[in-house]
Parts: C-alpha cells; sequence; structure tokens
C-alpha cells in the first residue's frame, strides 16, 4: 500500500472539493450571525497558512489563538497547522498570570485574538507574555487579521509528516502547573475519524453540530475537524453560552447535535422547564456531554423533553474521546432502571483505546464493584508532556495514568467514582465523592451537589456536602440524608449539608474542589 500521511491536508481537501457549500454559520459579538461555507473558509485557511510562512513562521513554530468558537478560529484551527505551524489555543477563561504563564512556557511566536478579547490580551502582556507579532480578529486598520490574509504572497505550503506537531492545549492543572499535550496530524486524524463512527460520537453529514465545548479545550473535542471531514453544517455560538442564546440558536439553525459540559445542560434543562413550549427544538436533538459526570437524573429529564444526552469521557491528554456510553442492542433490550443506570456511566472505550482499571492487585474483574485507576494507551493518548513533566504519569508498560477511579460492569462500561485527590478517606475507608454527588443530584430540589473531605478530630476525614437548590426549592439535610440512605454504607453519608449559592469552578466548569475545600477548610462539626 501506498504511504499516505495521515495529515490535516486530507481534511481540508475534502472539505474544500467536496463539502463546498456546507454551511458555517457564526454567532458575532454584537449578537448578528455571519454565513460562510467550507470552501470559502479553506480558502482563507490556505491564505493565513501563506500569510503565515511569509511572516516567517517555521514548521514546528507555535502560533497562539485567543478566541471564541466562530468561524475565523475555523481558519486557524487548518491555517496554522497547513503553514506547517503548532495551533496553540489559550484559554480566556484562565486568570491572566496563567495564561501568561503557558504562553511562554509554550514559546508562542505570534498570536491572533478576537478585537473583544484585547482587554484580556492587554492583561496577559502586563503579566509577561511575549508575542512577536498579534493579529486582531474583527477590526480594521494594520495589526488586523483582515490585513494578514490579504497580503498573503504567492508561495509554495510546505510539505507536511504525519508526526508535525498540530495542536497543543494545556491541562486546566487542578493540582501544579498547569502542563502542555501536543497533539500530531497522525493523532488528530485518527481521533476524528474513530470519534465520527456511529458506535461513537455518530456525526454525517445530514447534521447539524453546535460545539457549545470552547474551541480552547481541548480542540473542542475534535468537533470542528470531524465537521469539516464529513461536511455537517456547523453552528458557532461565539461568546454567548447562556441558556436562552444557545436555545435560540438550537432553535433558529434546527441543530440537531450540540456538545457541552453538564453545567450547560443543566441550564438549558432549567430554562426549557421554566418556559414549557417557548422553544421549538429539533425532535430527538442529541447532546454530547462530557468533562464532568453527566447525573442520571439530567439524562431522565432529556428524554421527558424529547431530548437525548450521550455522555463521552475523555481528557486533554486523550485527545479528549477515550469512552462512549453508547448502549449496545443487549442493553438496549434491558429494563429501563438498567438503560439509565448504564447511559449516566462513562461507557466503553472507542476503537483504538485500550483502557485498564487497576489496583494494587492488577487489573481489576468486570464486577462493578471492585475500584481502582483508568489508565489507557493508544494512538490519540499523549505519550509525554511538554517538558517532560511528571514521567510518573505513565506506567513501564506504557499506559496513562489518568488519575480517575473507576470500576468497570460487565458490558465492559467503566463508572467513575471520583478523582483519586478528591477521594476521602475517613477511618481509613475511602469514600468516593462523585457517586455521593450523582446520587444527590437525583433529588428533585437539588440543582447541584459537590462533596468534599473535611479535616475530622477521629475519623481524619468527613463528607461535607455543599448543595445549590433548584430555585424556589427547598429541603433539609435529614431528608437528604434520607434520600441517600438507602443506596449507601452508613459510613459513607455526608455528616454535613451546607446550602450555598453556587458551586465554585474551574475554567471548563468541572466543580472547583480545592476551592470549596479551602472554603471549608476550618468547618466545626457538631
Ligand atoms: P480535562 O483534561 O480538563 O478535559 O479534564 C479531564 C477530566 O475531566 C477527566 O480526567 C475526568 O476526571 C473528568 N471527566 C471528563 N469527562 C467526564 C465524564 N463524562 N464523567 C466524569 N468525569 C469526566
Amino acid at each position: 500500500m501506498m504511504d499516505a500521511q495521515l495529515t490535516l491536508d486530507w481534511i481540508a481537501d475534502r472539505a474544500e472539493r467536496y463539502n463546498t457549500d456546507g454551511e458555517i454559520v457564526s454567532r458575532r459579538p454584537d449578537r448578528s450571525l455571519s454565513r460562510t461555507t467550507y470552501g470559502q473558509m479553506i480558502g482563507r485557511a490556505r491564505k493565513l497558512a501563506r500569510a503565515l510562512v511569509g511572516a516567517g513562521i517555521q514548521r514546528g513554530d507555535r502560533v497562539a489563538t485567543l478566541m471564541w468558537n466562530h468561524a475565523e478560529h475555523l481558519e486557524a484551527y487548518f491555517g496554522i497547522p497547513l503553514a506547517g505551524a503548532t495551533i496553540h489555543t489559550l484559554n480566556l477563561r484562565l486568570h491572566p498570570d496563567e495564561i501568561a504563564y503557558i504562553a511562554n512556557d509554550a514559546g508562542d511566536r505570534f498570536l491572533i485574538v478576537d478585537d473583544v478579547l484585547l482587554p484580556l490580551y492587554e492583561k496577559i502582556v502586563a503579566a509577561g507574555a511575549r508575542f512577536e507579532r498579534v493579529f486582531v480578529v474583527g477590526a480594521g486598520g494594520d495589526g488586523s487579521y483582515d490585513k494578514l490574509l490579504a497580503g498573503a504572497p504567492d508561495l509554495a505550503l510546505p510539505k507536511l509528516a504525519e508526526t508535525d506537531a498540530l495542536g497543543l492545549c494545556y491541562t486546566s492543572g487542578t493540582t501544579g502547573k498547569p502542563k502542555g499535550v501536543v497533539y500530531s496530524h497522525r493523532s488528530s486524524l485518527l481521533h476524528v475519524l474513530v470519534a465520527a463512527l456511529p458506535d461513537s460520537l455518530d456525526f454525517k453529514r445530514s447534521m447539524t453540530l453546535l460545539p457549545v465545548v470552547p474551541m480552547f479545550h481541548v480542540n473542542a473535542w475534535g468537533i470542528p475537524y470531524i465537521a469539516a471531514m464529513v461536511g455537517a453544517k456547523l453552528v458557532m455560538p461565539g461568546p454567548y453560552l447562556d441558556p436562552p442564546s444557545v436555545l435560540e440558536l438550537m432553535q433558529n439553525e434546527r441543530v440537531t447535535c450540540a456538545a457541552g459540559v453538564p453545567t450547560i445542560w443543566i441550564g438549558i434543562r432549567d430554562a426549557l422547564d421554566a418556559e414549557p413550549g417557548r422553544w421549538k427544538l429539533q425532535p430527538g436533538i442529541r447532546m454530547v456531554v462530557g468533562g464532568s459526570a453527566a447525573p442520571e437524573q439530567l439524562i431522565r429529564d432529556f428524554d421527558r423533553l424529547g431530548l437525548s444526552l450521550l455522555q463521552a469521557w475523555g481528557m486533554t491528554e486523550t485527545s479528549p474521546i477515550g469512552t462512549v456510553a453508547r448502549l449496545s442492542p443487549e442493553l438496549e433490550a434491558a429494563d429501563e432502571a438498567t438503560r439509565y443506570r448504564t447511559r449516566a456511566k462513562q461507557g466503553r472505550p472507542v476503537p483504538l483505546v485500550d483502557l485498564r482499571v487497576c489496583n494494587e492487585d492488577g487489573e481489576v474483574p468486570r464486577d462493578d464493584k471492585t475500584s481502582g485507576e483508568v489508565q489507557v494507551r493508544g494512538p490519540w493518548i499523549s505519550a509525554s508532556y511538554v517538558g517532560g513533566h511528571t514521567p510518573e504519569r505513565w506506567t513501564a508498560d506504557g499506559y496513562f495514568c489518568t488519575g480517575d477511579v473507576a470500576r468497570v460492569d460487565s458490558h465492559g462500561f467503566i463508572q467513575l467514582t471520583d478523582r483519586m485527590a478528591d477521594l476521602i478517606k475517613s477511618g481509613g475507608e475511602w469514600i468516593a465523592t462523585q457517586e455521593l454527588e450523582n446520587a444527590l443530584m437525583g433529588h428533585p430540589a437539588v440543582r447541584e451537589a459537590a462533596v468534599i473531605g473535611v479535616a475530622h478530630p477521629k475519623w481524619s476525614e468527613r463528607p461535607l456536602a455543599a448543595i445549590v437548590l433548584k430555585q424556589g426549592a427547598s429541603c433539609t439535610a435529614d431528608e437528604l440524608r434520607a434520600f441517600l440512605a438507602p443506596n449507601f454504607a452508613k459510613f459513607w453519608l455526608p455528616d454535613a449539608f451546607v446550602f450555598i449559592d453556587a458551586i465554585p469552578r474551574t475554567s471548563a466548569g468541572k466543580f472547583k474542589k480545592t476551592e470549596l475545600r479551602q472554603q471549608f477548610r476550618d468547618y466545626r462539626w457538631t
């Protein structure tokens, strides 16, 4: 067979030649919508590539983006790698000091930034970030992105190799410094092909996709590249991620599949429940949910609303798709309780991901009881961090240690029970906080629940549950304890329930338990 290198050219060429008229819709900062096509977008991406090479970008250089989800960001997703460079998507939700650290650690030479993010850019520069050149999207004049494209010289783009670095993302790093993960052309292409499979995320041309997940989070889960490959209509929400704005796009652009973290879907569910009949959505819209656990109740609620949640699990280090909770025919035929319980698990590994769950006795049995750490191996799993940090995250036989704790059922579905760092050790016994949280979020009055360990004089640590109630709902600690009691060992039940307005979150919308633990560090047990 031929030695065809698995580079982004394949997707760019296909999008340009066969998905030419496929539509890309972008929400602009003034809330207006702009429309373009894959044909036009790739044409501009090639211009960007030539302009970057003309401006001195060399193979392997890093070019950063500080942008929302819109067509120009998609151009950068193609144009930067087609220039032989690496696209480094900066996470605009991080603290400016952290963004500056990350940009300098990566050695980003150029930056492409949205005009509406210039105030943030100023702060990043004040925090010590250095870019040789900066191009502004949405602005006119000398430093504008459009001017860069308009001046693109007529030159040949470098020939790419599949091992070239295509993209770079930093982990959100709730502990320690953020660490960089480099994706190759080959890893990205294989990831896209497998993520699109029917038994994975099942993306096809006839669909309209809305990535609510930002393009600065693990490549928006690969959706921009998948959409271009299959030619699906792509709807980009820009800076507006609040429920009414997302629902408006879903309704008006006839979205058939959207992707985002549970927080987004909790907001959407509440908005749909608050105004029944207001939004006319396509029947059976699928929402891909990942980044944090999707509570079973949320999956049930969306079924009730005629929409459907599909859970996937992954991380920055896994490109990110690792597992998908898609029911096989025998599970589809199971009773309702089993179906929902299974859909609320993280699922089975997709093809080309080798996954095992190990504890100190070795690989755990598929008994749905014994838990251990999830370890993965495969062509789109990171083999190291930029700079070679924490090599101990990789086992001697080549698996990446995810830090996620799970058990495995007889069908091979993993169920995450915690992060290793969040497990509570009470009187020498482990308590898994995510299990408690998922159960608590099944209570009709509870909007969100986060459980943390707080120092205890007798047990060393005991669980405290921080609860956010649904609007207008009420319930007591005793009611919640009684609600949990039938399904958990007595020592697992939180000793304290505190009712708060909001749970602190990371830039990716995950519970920020470090902050919560800090908040309740001096909690007085009674
Ligand atoms: P990040 O690298 O920021 O994408 O974070 C990855 C982490 O998010 C994983 O290690 C998990 O702890 C968590 N995560 C991702 N998807 C899920 C999911 N479906 N359910 C529970 N946790 C998840």
